[in-house]
Formats: structure tokens, C-alpha cells, sequence
């Protein structure tokens, strides 16, 4: 087992360190090496949610009367430490979920850039001045943190997403509860160490692992809960907005949902780039990312030279443990992605879909690993056009026209990311203004975001009240107090 030399634990020692559940015990193991346990701890209940809300009502007290200015540093060190142990987080990160160690070194060094960004950001998180139409009043709005608020978290960006909802929650003086998914639990107590380490008061991040349905409800269900904001299904976004109504809970919410992303590859598209840049899109992280492209449209003008290429390419895309060099992508990450995306590719065969590649793994070792499949001939009404599958599974269909394709981008319930393959202007403003998404690349792979832009999925994919990234996410995490000032 490694030892984290800079915080000169081991898994184990960390899982201790930070995590106090009282229920089950949970073993976390390595998805390419099912043998590997990197950590045993127990799991937390609903009963111990209470006891971890208490903990953040007294990190609420001491956080909200730390200035801004001086809340800055705090992450901005944070985000120093992770960089510092980059190698080290990036081995846990892969060990855990199973990506290329290169795709997890980047998702920390992404990470450790967001607590520097909110940290920075911190310094003005101000308010702002308005003239008044009486001339002996000033209008002034304060900002201010809304208390505690939750972050539920899935496993496909286990460092990221807590990051992307942590560092702006902090940076606003809020205390946090974090509920990372239970496939993943152990890299984001390597940020709440980095944070522990830069200075973050005792109670203010609270790390907390349990199944979902028990303490993702006991979370949204709480009172003391200001805000919570959800990454991860449809299906479990849907259920905590319901339960929020029922309950009348006048809890703050965002939510980042599923999505079916769509690359259209019109009659002008480098055809070389559009091959490379689909591939990098399905297969990369091995379709499990939100900004996945699943679904290529093609145009029928260019379908034959494109497919050639496209095949062309997917035959270099090599698949291994995330561990091993020159692997493009790693396995699945648990048994329930590893059976879902075997039932999509049988369901693509069964609804008369043609498979045009399909590779085996050739992975001897015991892990959830599943090569690339490519299938034609993919109609509207199919599953594996319609449902999210979140595996390395793509469909390809052929558009006859601009505004066919359009209509088969837009024809299913989600609308994260859509991208286009183009070299004419005005196909590809009128695809930036026609396609429901929230994220729209042009000649760049879907996969892929910048920290400091912001981004929300539309449709089902969101629910398109808060962005999140960029000075946007601060909006999430603060109100704003009108002041009429006299004099
Ligand atoms: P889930 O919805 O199953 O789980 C996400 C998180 O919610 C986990 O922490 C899970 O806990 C928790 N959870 C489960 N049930 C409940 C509940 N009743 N109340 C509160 N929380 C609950 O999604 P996955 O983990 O499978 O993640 C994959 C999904 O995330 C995909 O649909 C993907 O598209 C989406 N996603 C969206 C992104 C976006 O930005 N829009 C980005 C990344 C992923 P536990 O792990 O214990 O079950």
C-alpha cells in the first residue's frame, strides 16, 4: 500500500483519520484489481448525519466571522498543498475510480487551480453600490454566507466536483457537508486534509460516507441545511426535488444532472479532426463523464470517409489499468457501469442497430474493463440513441440536411453538451443558436471544462436556476442584503 509520504499516512490511516460512521463496514477497492482493498471503514448512518450537522452549525460560527480577505489564503494554500502532492492524489485518485493516471493528474491539478481561484475570489465577494433617486440615500447590497449548506457528490470526478462545490461554498463563508458517492470516498479526505493542513477551522468541511438513498435523505431532508447542491443522475435529482416540495423545504438547490451529448459532423468537417476529436469525446474516461458524446450525427455527404477514419482511429485507443503507461482508458468503475453497458450494447444489437466495432478488452487481469463499441445505423427511438449510458458506447447516425441534424441533437430529454465538426460559419452559429445544451464546443472535444467559465446542463440535464464554475458558483453560495443607506 502506498504511503502518502508528504502526509505520511497510508489509506487506511487516512479513512481513520477522518471518517466516524457507526454503520456497516465498506470495503473501497481498486475496480482494475478487484483484489485491492485501499481502505475498510464503516459507514455512516442517518442518526450519525445529525451528530455531523451539529459539527457544522459550530464550523458555520467560527467560518462566517473569519473576513473574506482572510478566508482567501486559507484555500489558496489548500490548493498550494494539493498541487505539491499532485503525483501522490492522482495515484489514490486512479487506484480509486479507475481513470488513466494522466486524466486523474489533471483532474487534481484542476482541483488544486479551483481553491486557488475561490480563494482569490474571496477578496471580492462584495456587495454593490446603486444611486438612489432620494439625494441623502446610498444604496449599498451586502453579501453573505447562507449557513450550512450540502454538497452531494457523484464518482466520476471524485476530486472535481467536490472541489468545484466546496472551494466556492468555503470561499462565501458557508460551512460545508459533503457527501461524496460511496464508490469513492477516500481522495476527497485527501482535500479535506490539505484544507485541515492551510489552516481550515475544526467543523467547517464535514466529509461524510453512506449510501445515498439513507444519508442523501437524512441530508436533504434536514432543516439546518441551507443550500444543497446535487451532482449526479436524473433519476436521483428528480427525487431529492421532489422531496424538497413535500417536505416544503425552502432549501436552496442546484442540480447537475445526466446527459445524451451529440457530436454533428457536418459535409465541411476536417474529417481527421472530427475522428480524433469523437473518439477523445465517447471513449475518453471511459464515457463516464457528463460531457461525454455518445451520439455522432453525420452527415450523408461525408458518412463513408468519415467512418473509415473514424475506425481508423478507435483501433489506436488502447485500454488498461489507469495505472499502466500508454493506456487511453481504464475500466469501468464498478460492477453495476461494467453490467449496464454490456445490457447497451446487447439492447443496441436487439433493436437492429449495426455494430461496426466492437473491441475486447484483452485485459487478462480481473477488473471491470470494456473495450469501445461503435454502432450505425442508429434511429431516434432506440435506446442506445436515447438513454444515457455512461459507458464507451457509441451511436452514429446520418442527417440528411443542417437542420435534420439539429433536430436529432435536441430529440432526447437531456442537454448538457453538444459539439460540432465544422468549417462553415454559419452552420456553426446557427448549430451555437438552435441546440438546447448548456456547454456548446466547436471543433473541440465535449469532455473538457475550464474552471473559470461557468456551466449547467439544460432540460433534464439541470435545473438551470444556478451555474456553477466560474465567479457564477459564488451567486450559489451567498445572499445578497439590499441596504438603503440614509445620511
Ligand atoms: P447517482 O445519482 O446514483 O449518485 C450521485 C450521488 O447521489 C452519490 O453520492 C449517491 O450516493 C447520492 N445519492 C444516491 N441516492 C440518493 C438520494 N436518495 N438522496 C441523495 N443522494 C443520493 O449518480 P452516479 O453516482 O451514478 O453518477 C453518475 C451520474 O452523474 C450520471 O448520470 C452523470 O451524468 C451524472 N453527472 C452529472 C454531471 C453534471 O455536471 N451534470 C457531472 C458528473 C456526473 P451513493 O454513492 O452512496 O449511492
Amino acid at each position: 500500500m502506498p504511503i502518502l509520504t508528504i502526509f505520511n499516512m497510508d489509506y487506511q490511516t487516512l479513512a481513520d483519520k477522518y471518517l466516524r460512521g457507526s454503520g456497516d463496514y465498506y470495503e473501497d477497492r481498486n475496480p482494475a484489481s478487484l483484489d485491492q482493498v485501499l481502505a475498510k471503514f464503516r459507514l455512516s448512518t442517518p442518526e450519525d448525519v445529525v451528530g455531523v450537522i451539529e459539527n457544522a452549525k459550530k464550523g458555520f460560527h467560527v467560518w462566517s466571522s473569519v473576513t473574506p480577505p482572510k478566508r482567501g489564503p486559507v484555500l489558496m494554500k489548500a490548493g498550494e498543498l494539493m498541487e505539491n502532492i499532485a503525483q501522490e492524489m492522482a495515484l489514490l485518485l486512479t487506484l480509486e475510480e479507475g481513470k488513466t493516471l494522466a486524466d486523474s493528474l489533471a483532474e487534481v491539478l484542476r482541483s488544486a487551480n479551483l481553491f486557488k481561484f475561490y480563494g482569490a475570489l474571496a477578496f471580492k465577494n462584495g456587495g454593490i453600490t446603486l444611486p438612489s433617486a432620494d439625494s441623502s440615500t446610498r444604496i449599498i447590497t451586502v453579501k453573505e454566507p447562507l449557513g450550512i449548506v450540502a454538497a452531494i457528490t457523484p464518482w466520476n470526478f471524485p476530486l472535481a466536483i467536490p472541489a468545484w462545490k466546496t472551494a466556492p461554498a468555503l470561499a462565501a463563508g458557508n460551512s460545508v457537508v459533503l457527501k461524496p458517492a460511496s464508490k469513492t470516498p477516500l481522495i476527497v479526505l485527501m482535500m479535506l486534509d490539505a484544507l485541515v493542513q492551510a489552516g481550515l477551522p475544526e467543523g467547517v468541511l464535514n466529509v461524510v460516507v453512506g449510501p445515498g438513498g439513507r444519508v442523501g435523505d437524512a441530508i436533504t431532508a434536514s432543516e439546518d441545511v441551507a443550500a444543497l447542491s446535487f451532482t449526479g443522475s436524473t433519476a436521483t435529482g428528480e427525487h431529492i426535488y421532489t422531496m424538497l416540495g413535500d417536505k416544503k423545504r425552502m432549501t436552496r438547490l442546484q442540480l447537475e444532472l445526466g446527459g445524451k451529448n451529440a457530436i454533428y459532423v457536418d459535409r465541411t468537417a476536417d474529417l481527421a479532426l472530427a475522428a480524433d476529436l469523437v473518439v477523445k469525446s465517447a471513449f475518453g474516461l471511459t464515457g463516464q463523464s457528463c460531457t461525454a458524446a455518445s451520439r455522432v450525427i453525420v452527415n450523408r455527404e461525408i458518412e463513408e470517409p468519415f467512418r473509415v477514419r473514424l475506425i481508423e482511429r478507435v483501433k489506436r485507443w488502447k485500454v488498461g489499468p489507469g495505472t499502466a503507461q500508454d493506456v487511453n482508458m481504464g475500466p469501468l468503475a464498478d460492477e453495476s457501469q461494467y453490467k449496464k453497458t454490456l445490457d447497451y450494447n446487447e439492447s443496441g444489437r436487439l433493436e437492429g442497430a449495426k455494430l461496426i466495432y466492437s473491441a475486447e478488452s484483452g485485459i487478462k487481469e480481473k477488473g471491470y474493463f470494456v473495450g469501445p463499441s461503435i454502432f450505425e445505423q442508429v434511429t431516434k427511438d432506440m435506446r442506445i440513441f436515447q438513454e444515457e449510458i455512461f459507458g464507451p458506447v457509441l451511436s452514429l447516425t446520418t442527417s440528411e440536411s443542417d437542420d435534420e441534424a439539429i433536430d436529432l441533437v435536441n430529440g432526447v430529454v437531456y442537454g448538457h453538451t453538444a459539439g460540432i465538426v465544422s468549417k462553415d460559419h454559419y452552420t456553426i452559429n446557427r448549430f451555437i443558436d438552435s441546440v438546447e445544451a448548456g456547454v456548446i464546443k466547436v471543433n473541440k472535444p465535449t469532455v473538457g471544462l475550464e474552471l473559470q467559465a461557468p456551466f449547467g446542463g439544460f432540460k433534464r440535464s439541470g435545473a438551470t436556476t444556478w451555474k456553477e464554475m466560474g465567479e457564477e458558483a459564488l451567486e450559489f453560495y451567498s445572499r445578497e442584503k439590499t441596504v438603503y443607506l440614509g445620511y
